[in-house]
């Protein structure tokens, strides 16, 4: 039995998810035409409140169609320095957009009003523009953080007052919904542009979707397109996508409390220190002498299970759909043992 907490990317689509799968009605969504595409983008847009959506192959390519859209070169977008969009992106917002990053050291990923505030560049012909602000909900390099409303909300109101648009890498936004019992809904009001992935606790093969309002959404189409994005019979993708946002959004509380109890034990361990505040399902904490991340990794997988580092010392393990009872029943027995 491999356990793999590499990531919540690693899960396989379940027997309910493939027949939805099977069953989808599908056309050529280049023109528009595919009906389970065009349903799954409904289904998102009404979710958040908005009036439209559009299906992507990758959580990568709607940020990075909403950076496009939401700037002009010469400007600059302003987050957290542990931003996926900075950090894992491969510098997309330079080399599509033509534009700069405005980097804050927030706290576990997550940034404030103030910060932002005196991030925010003055109107000068010598310097950049800030024109966006991209929070990440829940902060994946952060650990897992999650911002409630009422944090977002005086963020949402000084890129108002200042005309900045606001965009939510919302990659895992359902792993925070999930804790702080809040709506979609008041979340669609707060931003611009959301992106969802599906592909990670939701449990779907492929796909991410954006959502906003119907300008930026025909305009995000053209990017997506430009990118190599259009996909024809997606269907069957945008299927499993409809049948996860049915099935898989309130499950995420397990994966969540199965990262709290895995951090709960690590804690009690002599050679683990500094296990970061888990919030939702990433679970981050450094190893110490004698182990290093790598050979602390070599010896978890001698017990198959797999992991990541996140520096010389430093492991990560994110729970998710496959990971289950019986594994976390495992995992807490072998890490105890040493
Ligand atoms: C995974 C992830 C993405 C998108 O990743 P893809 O692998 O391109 O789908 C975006 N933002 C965050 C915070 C993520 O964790």
């Amino acid at each position: 039995m491999l356990i793999n907490l590499l990531s919540d990317t690693v899960t396989k689509p379940t027997l309910g998810m493939l027949q939805a799968m099977f069953q989808a009605e599908v056309g050529d969504d280049v023109f528009g035409e595919d009906p389970t595409v065009n349903a799954l983008e409904a289904k998102a847009a009404a979710l958040f409140g908005k009036e439209a959506a559009l299906f992507c192959p990758s959580g990568t390519m709607t940020n990075q169609i909403a950076l496009k859209v939401h700037t002009q070169p010469l400007d600059e977008v302003i987050c957290d320095e542990y931003s996926h969009i900075y950090q894992y992106e491969v510098g997309g917002y330079a080399f599509h957009s033509g534009i700069g990053i405005n980097l804050i050291k927030g706290t576990n990923g997550k940034i404030t009003a103030e910060q932002v505030a005196a991030a925010i560049k003055l109107d000068y012909d010598w310097l950049p523009k800030s024109s966006l602000v991209v929070l990440e909900n829940t902060a994946n390099k952060g650990g897992g953080s999650y911002y409630t409303l009422d944090e977002i909300r005086p963020i949402h109101d000084l890129c108002k007052e200042r005309d900045l648009k606001l965009h939510l890498d919302g990659a895992r936004i359902f792993n925070a919904l999930v804790e702080t019992g809040e709506a979609t809904q008041a979340v669609g009001t707060l931003f611009d542009s959301i992106s969802i992935c599906l592909s990670k606790g939701l449990g779907t093969p492929v796909g991410s979707v954006l959502i906003g309002n119907q300008v930026f959404i025909k305009k995000s189409r053209r990017v997506r397109k430009v990118m190599g994005g259009g996909m024809r019979q997606a269907g069957y993708l945008a299927a499993a996508g409809i049948y996860a946002l049915d099935n898989h959004v309130q499950r995420l509380k397990e994966d969540n409390n199965r990262a709290k109890q895995i951090a709960q034990v690590l804690q009690t361990l002599h050679y683990v220190s500094n296990v970061r505040p888990v919030q939702t399902n990433i679970l981050i904490f450094d190893v110490n002498s004698p182990y290093t991340a790598a050979t602390y990794l070599e010896k978890l997988l001698q017990h198959d299970i797999k992991a990541t580092a996140f520096g010389p010392q430093t492991i990560r393990f994110v729970t998710h759909l496959d990971f289950t009872e019986e594994m976390l029943e495992k995992v807490l027995k072998v890490i105890g043992d040493w």
